[in-house]
């Protein structure tokens, strides 16, 4: 039944948008959730801790989120443990929202199909549920009245779940050209705190702020995020993430120094010209250019030879120092420009 009633949701009106995303490259964000997504944790401690993680992005009581495949992935869950759940699609001003409602709404038909059980159609029923369900019997004709939900426990295993659920359902990482930027957008200061907490157990530095009212986790460093990708199962964001980084940090070494030879290049270049320019002057009038110091004309006769060479070159052809040649060559465009001007 809980398969067909989330097939029937209008929630699967535009089934693959997301899926869609990540297979046309997305964003970075798009391919995680989609990593997380399939993936229901094997320990039932973990599914709740899954499930509580998701509705932090919300009210703390129903997993809410933007993404429907994140919605999916707390059905998948819920239903792993026998919690009838089925998505609601909220009309919000901005954009969707799916909430996972654990119990499903009663519908006309459903009603009559259903075993008188007490508690059912209780709004409290899902809480009770746990109190009240105890052992189960396990037997595969008797029908369970009231499934048993598990609790998360106490252990790294669901801290990392519930962050996973955190992510799935409001996270985010983009990566720029400076630190990169993973945030969890949660829905109250107490979810912050919770979020906080899972993350120093694990090692990670994260910081609390508040964006258009709403408290965002944000983790800024590059070996925060690389921790917090694998500890929520993100391996494949991990490599990407860490390839990024690599690919990103050569490229601005390159670029720097690419940059850098340009300039380079360009003063050698023009400095060149301005000197080729002289000479020719200087040569052009045959009394002023005999009337030169030997040191110069070798310098000219040199630079007019080699027009590509740089400093270093000319001083080693000429056997003198650099600041030699330099001095030599600056002399030449003095005079050279004397004449122009003249
Ligand atoms: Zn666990």
């Amino acid at each position: 039944m809980n398969r067909v009633e989330t097939e029937r949701r209008p929630a699967t009106g535009r089934p693959s948008r997301d899926h869609l995303g990540a297979l046309r490259g997305g964003s970075f964000t798009e391919r995680i959730v989609a990593e997380l997504a399939p993936h229901v944790p094997p320990l039932p401690c973990c599914r709740a801790a899954l499930i509580e993680g998701m509705a932090l992005a919300g009210d703390g009581e129903a997993p809410v989120t933007t993404r429907l495949v994140a919605a999916r992935a707390a059905l998948a869950a819920l239903h792993a443990d026998s919690v009838p759940a089925s998505v609601e699609r909220l009309a919000t001003a901005r954009r969707h929202r799916y909430r996972v409602s654990i119990r499903p709404p009663v519908e006309a038909g459903t009603v009559a199909q259903e075993p008188p059980t007490p508690g059912v159609g209780d709004a409290t029923a899902a809480a009770r549920e746990i109190r009240d369900a105890g052992p189960s019997t396990g037997g595969a004709a008797a029908r369970p009245a009231t499934p048993v939900r598990p609790v998360p426990s106490t252990n790294l295993c669901c801290a990392r779940s519930r962050l996973r659920g955190a992510f799935l359902a409001c996270g985010s990482l983009s990566r720029g050209d400076g630190p990169p930027q993973l945030e969890l957008l949660v829905g109250s200061e107490g979810a912050a705190t919770r979020v906080l907490e899972d993350l120093g157990r694990l090692g990670i530095a994260a910081t609390s702020l508040r964006r258009r009212g709403r408290p965002v986790v944000a983790v800024r460093s590059a070996p925060g995020v690389a921790t917090l990708l694998s500890s929520i199962g993100a391996h494949l964001g991990r490599l990407e993430f860490e390839a990024g980084r690599v690919v990103g940090e050569v490229r601005s070494g390159v670029n720097r120094r690419l940059n850098a030879e340009t300039a380079n290049l360009r003063r050698t270049v023009s400095a060149a010209l301005s000197q080729l320019e002289a000479i020719e002057r200087l040569e052009s009038d045959r009394s002023r250019c005999e009337a030169l110091p030997p040191a110069l004309r070798e310098a000219a006769v040199l630079r007019r030879r080699r027009p590509r060479d740089t400093l270093d070159g000319l001083a080693a052809a000429a056997g003198c120092s650099r600041a030699a040649m330099a001095g030599r060559l600056h002399r030449l465009v003095a005079l050279g420009g004397d004449l122009g001007e003249g």
